[in-house]
């Protein structure tokens, strides 16, 4: 995309900043993936006195093998509930569709319209369903459910920002919440072992430091900041 095309927009379509948020509402598919994602920059938002809330989309219960969907539930919601507290998030409701399981796009969407109507958020935090190879239905269907809702219920001027995104815009340096995020992390007990938080603090680091020389700080998150009207025929999404 040519430099004159995109700094045009840049001009013309000035896009917000996560944190001149007062009021963020973040749409998750499983418990986990908002502190996976996003949890450097929802503990540095809630430090500011932002109000910030959850919103899930399935229960959780296809993430222990051996156990029970009832159970595996149960365990998952106070783990999330947990990861949640050590954040500050203020509160967090749940849509209870089944994990990995067979459920409608347009049912997400006509729930999550009363919840944008209830909370009016000034920005939305969830997935990036553009992410290429991304084929968890789960994430897939989440972040489009947000992206469609807000394009086409709500007067499109309430901003998304894309975690999980392979196009990031916008970094969040996140160097005094890097404890913290790995705190929430852990909170999932069942689905992250020591070993396994090993692993994904090597590899978050990598992640973070590139983020963060982008910002001038040792850690950073990224993430792909959009206003809904830039979701439909609108080529330079991607570059911008
Ligand atoms: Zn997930």
């Amino acid at each position: 995309m040519e430099e004159k095309m995109i700094s045009f927009i840049h001009k013309t379509f000035p896009l917000p900043k996560i944190e001149s948020s007062k009021n963020v509402l973040c749409v998750l598919p499983h418990p986990d993936d908002g502190e996976i994602g996003a949890g450097g920059t929802i503990a540095k938002l809630k430090s500011k006195g932002v109000k910030v809330s959850y919103v899930l989309i399935t229960d959780g219960s296809a993430g222990i093998r051996g156990k029970s969907r009832e159970e595996t539930k149960r365990i998952r919601k106070k783990e999330q509930e947990l990861a949640a507290k050590i954040l500050g998030v203020d509160e967090i409701k749940w849509l209870d569709y089944p994990d990995g399981g067979i459920y409608n796009i347009e049912d997400v969407k006509k729930d999550l319209a009363k919840h944008f109507e209830t909370v009016k958020p000034d920005l939305v935090i969830t997935v990036d369903p553009f992410l290429p190879y991304e084929c968890h239905p789960d994430h897939r269907m989440c972040g489009l459910a947000v992206a469609q809702t807000l394009l086409l219920n709500f007067d499109a001027s309430i901003p998304i920002a894309f975690f999980f995104t392979a196009y990031p815009n916008q970094f969040v340096c996140i160097e005094r919440y890097w404890d913290k995020k790995f705190e929430a992390i852990s909170a999932h007990k069942s689905q992250i072992s020591s070993e396994v938080i090993g692993i994904y603090k090597e590899y978050f680091e990598v992640k973070g430091e590139t983020y963060g020389k982008k910002v001038g700080c040792k850690y950073a998150e990224g993430f792909k900041v959009l206003l809904p009207s830039m979701l439909h025929a609108f080529e330079e999404a991607l570059w911008i």
